[in-house]
């Protein structure tokens, strides 16, 4: 009998101390060309007082994250993942004006080639994206795949004071509300017109569901509904060809 292949477990096993490269972040999960997956670099934050904790949670981001939405983990074949040697430094989105931006790794340079870089620290900060790379809480699975929405596949924010903006391709947001009734019937049974709701009041539409991962972060990660999963597959495919 076949066995399923949502049911496949596997585990891979690295050694990271030291990686012999130096200035390259230490692959510990990989399935393809960089240039043609996604590639995630976990970078330490100078504030992690236990290495093993951190290397813990890059585990747990890719198994109790991307490896567990549905769609992510339907895609699981199309992302390496790398852990950097470098440390970073996050700051508090609200104390940008005393304590600056991020502060990026020596290595940066050598991150370039990564769509998603993640600065993962320890205590609790109001996190944001700045030179390339975005902070979590190394331990928030919901945090890490909301922003990797945004960083990998160019999805908006789907809540009333976020960022928004229109894709070309496959947007999660739509400039007026008769754009996104129409794109409500393009999702087969998944969506209709009526599904088209304003989010808060930004002059922006959406037609996902109230717990879309690019409405929600934190601890649990929530799943993304059909107009961002459109979009997921869309740059999946497109990173793949091109
Ligand atoms: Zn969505």
């Amino acid at each position: 009998m076949l066995t399923p292949d949502a049911d496949k477990n596997y585990e891979v096993t690295y050694a990271t101390r030291p990686y012999p490269v130096s200035d390259e972040p230490a692959p510990v999960y990989c399935q393809g060309d960089p240039d043609d997956v996604f590639d995630v670099v976990f970078i330490p934050d100078t504030d992690i007082t236990t290495m093993s904790d951190f290397y813990d949670n890059c585990r747990g981001a890719i198994s109790e994250a991307f490896f567990d939405e549905p769609h992510t983990r339907y895609w699981r074949r199309q992302y390496n993942f790398y852990i950097n040697p470098d440390e970073g430094t996050a700051t508090d989105y609200d104390l940008i004006s005393t304590d600056g931006y991020h502060q990026v790794p020596s290595n940066n340079a050598s991150l370039l080639f990564a769509e998603g870089r993640v600065l993962m620290h320890q205590n609790s900060l109001r996190d944001y994206a700045y030179g390339g790379l975005f902070s979590t809480e190394m331990q928030n699975r919901g945090t890490i795949m909301h922003e990797s929405g945004h960083s990998l596949y160019s999805l908006a924010d789907e809540y009333g004071s976020g960022v928004h903006w229109q894709e070309a391709e496959l947007p999660n947001n739509w400039s007026s509300l008769a754009g996104a009734q129409a794109a409500g019937s393009t999702y087969g049974s998944c969506k209709s017109p009526s599904d088209a709701t304003e989010m808060g009041t930004s002059g922006w539409y959406h037609l996902c569901v109230s717990d879309c991962q690019m409405i929600t972060s934190g601890s649990n990660h929530t799943e993304y509904d059909c107009p961002c999963k459109y979009r997921i597959t869309y740059t999946v495919l497109d990173n793949a060809i091109n």
